[in-house]
């Protein structure tokens, strides 16, 4: 076991800046920081890192009690928002405001974190904006985002940003033989495979049906001969991203709606009053956007893979020699370099790209997936 930093791995540059601020140094604290970095990087757990740090008697041992309850979000002096939904409206972030001006009741700081602040709405955005320039003394906000472009250039201006870079290979291997026990070789594919994502690659590397999952995304472009083809397997993908989605929630769907249902009262039978039926429309709207969230991030992973086999046929292609991504591939990836041009694979990240945009932009999932199939096909052919 080490400090509250010793799992962010290949973060040592935004690491030793939050030391300095921790410490007291001048000028080094604020009350607005900004932690943005590439998906996996950890952007959530530096935050909530950080914020155990601040406060914790010893700067963030990872042993203490401050630094646990931070940690496990328990701690009644930290406020963390993460979201299911799509969108962080107006009302959730005045909540925060309001929270964020409480003074601490246990801890040093009072702090929110959001991890993920690029989905404040705009409304929202200046809500966050006026306890951003009307901080109470010992507030601390930590937003999460991508990118800073990814938050309004108003509340960004307002933060100082921590960013995190992708650990190399290494570093994430490294990380799942010591903390997750797992074997070298696999440790090592795996965080090939996950480039990067250390969630991902520790996903990889004890899931062996997220391994299988996997290699069945990456061996579609050979899949893809014919119209048919492509539709039928877009519409794999998104039954089977439905069903991880509802796989992942069934549960807590239950629960919540059991807790509910205590709540107001209702032991099952008889008419429901016309407010207990409000609540419980509600929670069904917000349950039914949370597995449409889960389900686009399902429908994610897979043009992460696809991008980077098709990365993979553009290194065979131009760069013979240079490792792969999917080295575990390389059978699969040499002919289909050999068979089509730098064009048709460009052509192919390309769509990937436009996939995700489209997803991201609420096109129906089908349809984004029927389109990217279509030009992979046509992309890998000469
Ligand atoms: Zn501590």
């Amino acid at each position: 076991m080490g400090d509250v930093y010793s799992e962010l791995i290949g973060q040592e540059r935004a690491v030793e800046t939050l030391r300095r601020a921790v410490d007291g140094r001048r000028h080094a604290m604020t009350h607005a920081w900004l932690f943005v970095g590439p998906p996996g990087s950890g952007r959530s757990n530096a935050a909530k890192a950080f914020a155990a740090a601040l406060q914790c008697p010893d700067g963030g041992c990872g042993e203490c009690n401050e630094c646990r309850t931070t940690l496990s979000g328990a701690h009644p002096d930290v406020t963390l928002l993460r979201t299911e939904q799509l969108s962080i409206g107006v009302d959730e972030v005045r909540a925060l405001v309001g929270r964020a001006n409480v003074a601490p009741v246990k801890g040093r700081y009072q702090i929110v974190v959001i991890e993920d602040a690029d989905r404040i709405t705009e409304r929202g955005a200046d809500a966050l904006l006026k306890g951003l320039e009307e901080p109470a003394p010992r507030t601390v906000w930590l937003l999460c985002a991508p990118s800073p472009d990814d938050v309004i250039i108003t509340v960004r201006s307002r933060s100082r940003v921590i960013r995190l870079v992708t650990p190399s290979d290494q570093a994430v291997a490294t990380l799942l033989e010591q903390r997750d026990g797992v074997a070298p070789a696999l440790a090592a594919h795996s965080a090939r495979a996950a480039q990067g994502h250390v969630g991902r690659a520790r996903m990889l590397a004890r899931n062996e049906d997220a391994r299988i999952r996997r290699r069945e995304i990456l061996s579609l472009p050979g899949r893809l001969t014919s119209v048919t083809a492509c539709l039928d397997a877009a519409h794999n993908l998104v039954e089977s991203s439905a069903q991880e989605a509802a796989q992942a929630t069934a549960e807590l769907d239950a629960k919540e709606m059991a807790t509910l249902q205590e709540a107001l009262g209702l032991g099952g039978r008889g008419a429901k009053p016309r407010n207990a039926q409000a609540a419980i429309r509600d929670l069904e709207d917000q349950q039914k956007a949370r597995a449409k969230r889960l389900q686009r991030d399902a429908l994610d992973r897979v043009l992460t893979e696809l991008t980077g086999y098709f990365r993979d046929v553009l290194a065979a292609q131009t760069a013979p020699g240079v490792a792969l991504v999917n080295s575990d591939l390389a059978d699969e990836i040499e002919p289909i370099a050999r068979r089509s041009s730098p064009e048709q694979t460009v052509h192919a990240l390309d769509a990937i790209l436009q996939a995700r945009t489209a997803l991201e932009g609420n096109v129906a999932p089908l349809l984004a997936l029927e389109a990217l199939l279509i030009s992979l096909s046509l992309a890998g052919r000469t």
